[in-house]
């Protein structure tokens, strides 16, 4: 990563951690990032639980002034109203939330979310002032007909329609190939760079240069404390967004101070 942007390393908690145990969880985070020995100063640790754990995971940071965000895994494309199970951009700000995950591959394959679906939860989280961590990928077919770029650019085009320069500057972008979540395979790092200079190049033709050159782009899919330090080295990774490995408090806290 280029250090000119604050590093950040995100653990997406999936459905995981019920509120008692994400409190729990958190705690033992923070206990071990809090050990004097390491300056993590310059590298920005985030957390993603379910949305029931926010409300105990908010009084926890606060109570304790932990230097640990939080965000939600998902937002609604609307503010308010008859959407029942849904959950409002607003209700997150309120709640704390810094940051919110949108277009997380488990949602568009789950929940059959549309880019332009994606597109309206991106400018929701903006109408609320959550950052939104906006994820893509390719799965594996696409990555074995060698049209991932083209793949992943074009719904990073169709999901950052519409916003403004400003608005795209705060932006994180997260790119996750499908075929390296939850499976053990990761990219290399070298096919991670590749990406996010892709990313970054196309960030630069939709806006400009000042606003790729803020972006943070991270990595997600299997990622641990063994593989990230190599990943977290490439120029363009600016952070990685750990499922499975956020889950263990030493693992993910050895990610954070970007040691295996
Ligand atoms: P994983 O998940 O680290 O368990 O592969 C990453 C993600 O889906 O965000």
């Amino acid at each position: 990563g280029n250090f000119d942007r604050t590093p950040l390393i995100a653990g997406n908690w999936k459905m995981n951690m019920d509120h008692v145990q994400g409190i729990t969880l958190l705690q033992k985070l923070a206990w071990t990032l809090s050990d004097a020995k390491h300056d993590y100063s310059r590298v920005e640790a985030a957390v993603f639980p379910p949305f029931t754990d926010l409300r105990g995971v908010q009084t926890l940071v606060q109570g304790d002034e932990l230097d640990i965000a939080y965000g939600g895994q998902d937002l609604s494309q609307f503010d308010s109203g008859a959407y029942t199970g849904d959950i409002s951009g607003q209700f997150l700000n309120k709640l704390g939330c810094k940051y919110v995950l949108v277009g997380h591959s488990e949602r568009r394959t789950i929940h059959a979310e549309s880019d332009e679906v994606l597109n309206a939860k991106v400018k929701a989280a903006y109408r609320h002032n959550v950052i939104p961590v906006l994820c893509v990928g390719e799965g594996l077919e696409i990555r074995q007909a060698g049209t991932h770029v083209q793949h992943t650019l074009d719904q990073l085009r169709a999901d950052v329609e519409g916003l403004t320069a400003e608005q795209a500057a705060e932006l994180v972008v997260a790119y996750e190939p499908v075929w390296a979540i939850g499976t053990g395979e990761v990219a290399g790092p070298e096919d991670a760079q590749e990406m996010c200079a892709a990313i970054r190049a196309e960030l630069t033709e939709l806006f400009d240069a000042d606003v790729a050159a803020k972006v943070r782009l991270l990595y997600g899919g299997s990622v641990k404390a063994s593989n990230a330090a190599a990943i977290l080295k490439e120029r363009d990774v600016d952070g990685v967004l750990v499922g499975g490995a956020s889950l263990d408090p030493a693992e993910f806290a050895n990610i954070v101070r970007f040691e295996s």
